[in-house]
């Protein structure tokens, strides 16, 4: 894969592309993937960035990119360009300008340095705390405990994710983010023995778009609005069985739509209900076994 940037004002459109080396003006930020057919180069993946105008070719940010590291690669130039880029005049917000201006070497060792840093967000809303060698764990945790970072909490907690929402998202249907505290209040509450979820995936998003990554959660909530006594309320469409892993990952499937208002309880009574079944050790099991009735049941109220 190549990464090409040519004029391009990051992150805000990536192109994947067929590999074309010949062509390095592409005026967007290309990903050419090379996957080695034809036999005409070994299968690799490249990085490159053009420093010039638009109709000069771009030139080599790195000589190989493998795929796994291909997203922090791509992070790692918009932080750069967050950081040491201009955004005064719109018609400068363009990545080749920083690269002008201070020189492709340069700008290699400033995108490096934030590919470089030692904390990374994850896709689970955390932080990971990067390079910490194992005899500074217990200072470290120390230090996160006094700061109240370290408090222990079920998994399921931990790994709940909302977007942003309507508070502060002009698309925004409902509030996710206040679902995701409701939720958390809920369960903490509930007498559920929540270490026994294990790391459950609830995934909320405040509108059918999926920056909350609903379709992958086991449990999904996207924001949704229905007309109840004549009057617009919000709701939440609900999935369940979103299935992530490498080469099996599936999308969970839609069940069906309840008021926002209901959401904790639902999610208290589903949970409750799994932890009761004979399946409580595997939530796809439970699914399965129990089948779409059984899963559906305490949404029944609703
Ligand atoms: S999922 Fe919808 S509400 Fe949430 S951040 Fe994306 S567009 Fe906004």
């Amino acid at each position: 894969m190549a990464l090409f940037v040519g004029k391009c004002i990051l992150p805000r459109r990536l192109r994947n592309s067929s590999p074309d080396y010949s062509n390095r003006t592409s005026p967007k930020l290309s990903l050419l993937v090379d996957d080695g057919a034809g036999g005409q180069r070994p299968r690799q993946e490249l990085a490159i960035v053009s420093g010039k105008l638009a109709a000069a070719a771009a030139e080599f940010l790195e000589e190989f990119v493998p795929a796994s590291q291909r997203h922090l690669v791509v992070e790692a130039i918009k932080r750069a360009f967050d950081q040491h880029g201009s955004r005064k005049d719109r018609h400068k917000v363009r990545l080749r300008f920083l690269v002008e201006r201070v020189g492709l070497e340069a700008f290699r060792e400033l995108y490096r340095e934030q590919l470089d840093q030692p904390v990374r967000a994850t896709q689970s809303q955390n932080l990971a705390l990067r390079w910490v060698r194992e005899d500074e764990l217990p200072a470290l945790h120390a230090r996160l405990l006094r700061l109240g970072l370290a408090d222990s909490q079920p998994l399921v907690l931990q790994h709940l994710v909302a977007c942003t929402g309507a508070s502060t998202c002009r698309l925004g249907i409902c509030l996710s983010r206040e679902l995701a505290t409701a939720i958390v209040s809920t369960l903490s509450r509930s007498g559920l023995d929540l270490d026994r979820l294990g790391p459950l995936r609830v995934n909320i998003s405040g509108c059918p778009n999926s920056c909350g990554r609903h379709p992958l959660g086991q449990v999904g909530l996207a924001g949704a609005v229905r007309r109840v006594n004549g009057r617009l309320a919000p709701h939440y469409t609900v999935l369940l069985g979103g299935h992530l892993e490498e080469g099996k990952t599936s999308l969970a499937a839609v069940k069906g739509t309840i008021p926002a208002g209901t959401v904790p309880a639902f999610i208290e009574r589903l949970l409750a209900a799994w932890l009761q079944s004979d399946q409580r050790h595997d939530w796809s099991a439970f699914l399965e076994a129990q089948g779409e009735q059984f899963a559906w049941e305490p949404l029944a109220p609703y």
